[in-house]
């Protein structure tokens, strides 16, 4: 018999998801909006400790709407996360404005503080900047914070991959003014698709949620002062994230076992794993693993082996600075070589499916292994 194919990150349902869409179909309330989102946005914010959230289509509209407040304009500067999905600073494109690319700390592979600090030395008119959690670690975000701060400049914080994560103690999706989260189909927990703007300022995610359903003015008849977008969560789909919702911890513990049986099974193998600061708590989203300098077994090879045996993995996001579409923008590094680049170039994404049983998990250290020959 052929064995099951193991992926990467798939969604995991539990059954209450169809509750809340049996409901809404039981009361017609199938879209535009309706209770689930209401009440959706409320669970969201007790959970994460903020005060204001407006459902969205997906992330990549939070972050667009993020811009938005920041009021970015054509050819405005902002900075963002390097070592990241193109989702993060597709959306600046969208204002006109002009990313600058921050490279990361090997840390915790995300923004380095003193390499923003740099960036803001030769952009000091930088408007914002947009920081990425990779992979679920958290960033060094009260540094980040407070450089921002201090520059005048806003911080949008990209918390799509850290749902549930905590630095020092404190939610990721809650150090930004503005901050963004995801529920697509391959992140911690999914509504199938869609995201969250989340912010205490109440009046901001007001304007975000009237820029979401079309920038209708409050007018007998429409009438737009304002270029609207269609960006809401449908009813349906955010009865799927509430009952998500309830199964984030356990989906973030379940995570975390997985990640600590690679470490455990690869400690004698030239390999480390996607490291964190020590006063954070990734929410583990995806297991990666670092070859070390000079290792000779190269990240593509194990990813042609592991397919070899039906095991996806994948290799880590290609540095923004490298991608042909961003090749007219700035990159802003400490050293010779940039540390997202070497990430990108030793690095490889492992299955961290919370379906996986203990023996599928066993298959893929077994072949990571064999590429060792252990
Ligand atoms: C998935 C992802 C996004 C985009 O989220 P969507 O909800 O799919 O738009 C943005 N940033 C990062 C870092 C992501 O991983």
């Amino acid at each position: 018999m052929a064995l099951d194919r193991i992926l990467l990150a798939t969604p995991t349902m539990h059954g209450e998801e169809m509750e809340f869409i049996q409901e809404a179909f039981d009361t017609n309330w199938i879209a535009p909006l309706g209770k689930n989102v209401d009440c959706f946005e409320q669970e969201v914010c007790e959970h994460l400790g903020v005060a204001h959230a407006a459902a969205l289509s997906s992330c990549t509209a939070a972050l667009h709407l993020a811009l938005k407040l920041c009021n970015i304009q054509q050819g405005d500067i902002v900075l963002c996360s390097d070592l990241t999905f193109s989702a993060t600073v597709n959306p600046v494109s969208y204002e006109k404005g002009v990313q600058v690319f921050v490279d990361s700390d090997y840390a915790s592979w995300n923004m380095d503080p003193a390499a923003l600090e740099k960036a803001f030395e030769k952009y000091p008119q930088a408007k914002a900047v947009v920081v990425a959690n990779l992979y679920g670690t958290p960033a060094k975000l009260d540094e980040i914070r407070s450089i921002c701060d201090r520059h005048g400049a806003i911080l949008i914080e990209d918390a799509a991959e850290s749902l549930s994560a905590t630095y020092m103690g404190k939610q990721t999706g809650t150090f930004g003014t503005y901050n963004a989260i995801s529920f697509n189909g391959n992140k911690i927990i999914t509504s199938s698709g869609g995201g969250m703007l989340l912010s205490d300022d109440g009046e901001a995610v007001k304007k975000a949620r009237f820029w979401a359903t079309q920038s209708k003015d409050p007018a007998p008849w429409y009438q737009h002062t304002e270029i609207g977008y269609n960006y809401r969560m449908s009813n349906i789909v955010a009865g799927i994230g509430r009952g998500q919702l309830l199964h984030l911890e356990e989906h973030r513990i379940l995570k975390k076992q997985i990640y600590e049986r690679y470490l455990a099974a690869f400690s004698d193998l030239p390999l480390t794993m996607n490291p964190y600061y020590p006063n954070s708590e990734p929410n583990f989203w995806l297991s990666c693993i670092l070859m070390e300098k000079g290792c000779e077994v190269h990240p593509l090879t194990i990813m042609e082996a592991l397919a070899k045996e039906g095991i996806e993995s994948r290799p880590i996001w290609k540095p923004m600075h490298m991608q042909p579409v961003f090749a007219h923008c700035d990159f802003i590094s400490l050293g010779e070589q940039s540390v997202g680049e070497d990430i990108f170039a030793r690095g490889l994404c492992l299955p961290s499916d919370i379906k996986m049983t203990q023996e599928d998990q066993e298959r893929v250290i077994r072949a990571v292994r064999a590429c060792f020959g252990k």
